[in-house]
């Protein structure tokens, strides 16, 4: 079994979510007492979110391609990035450390390929839905539509997320507010599924609340993460 880097805590509550759903696909695949074997480096996400919200998108990409070089060395396999929106500095993490980075998007493209979905609906933080680096790399390497929501849509996903999913709030409210998003996107945007683009949405957004497929990155980078440890 190979060894995975999780850089985590952005936030911790999605980071925890990450290490269970890891360990629980492992105990599927191998039974008995086996667990995923897992180097956790856990930042603090109030240095990250104040960078993130001034554009100082350099210093994120300092901070976390510090923390991952300082674990690479212990024996790891490959890296996984507990964010959506921390993949916008992969490319600069890529430049300072020799083990590869398992992108977030890939993992859920292959899963949108597979299921031959070809326009899908994008939530997350504004900079996953509005910047290229998420969007552009689903589209241009999978073939994938990748539609967002309106502005006034992508301020209320984003306030949700940063100002209750990462405080380990969910809200009724919120969830209502949401459902209607999707569905608004469903009926009016002909998207056929809806990536669930922030590794905090789970908490609140289930399959159960909306018909349309939900495509739920958290869960799918980490079975992705699984499957390259076990091949
Ligand atoms: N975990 C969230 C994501 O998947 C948002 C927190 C962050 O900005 O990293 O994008």
């Amino acid at each position: 079994m190979k060894k995975i880097v999780m850089l985590g805590g952005m936030s911790w509550e999605s980071t925890a979510t990450y290490y269970k759903l890891l360990n629980e696909e492992i105990k599927n695949r191998l039974g008995g007492l086996h667990s995923a074997k897992i180097i956790l480096s856990s930042v603090d996400f109030e240095e990250i979110e104040k960078f993130q919200h001034s554009s100082l998108w350099d210093e994120t990409a300092d901070i976390l391609s510090k923390e991952a070089k300082s674990i690479e060395n212990a024996d790891a396999d490959f890296l996984i990035i507990c964010t959506n929106t921390m993949h916008k500095v992969v490319p600069q993490i890529e430049e300072n450390i020799n083990i590869p980075i398992l992108h977030i998007a890939d993992a859920t493209a292959k899963a949108l390929v597979k299921d031959g979905i070809s326009r899908v609906a994008l939530l997350g933080t504004k900079f996953t839905m509005t910047e290229d680096f998420y969007k552009n790399r689903i589209n241009e390497k999978f073939g994938i539509e990748v539609i967002v929501p309106n502005e006034h849509e992508q301020d209320i996903i984003h306030e949700v997320i940063y100002k209750e999913l990462c405080l380990g709030k969910c809200n009724r409210n919120s969830r209502d507010e949401y459902i209607k998003i999707i569905k608004r996107l469903e009926e009016e945007e002909n998207c056929e599924a809806v990536i669930l683009g922030c590794t905090e949405i789970s908490m609140l957004i289930k399959q159960g609340y909306v018909d349309i497929p939900l495509y739920d990155t958290t869960k799918l980078h980490a079975i992705s993460a699984i499957d390259l440890a076990l091949e």
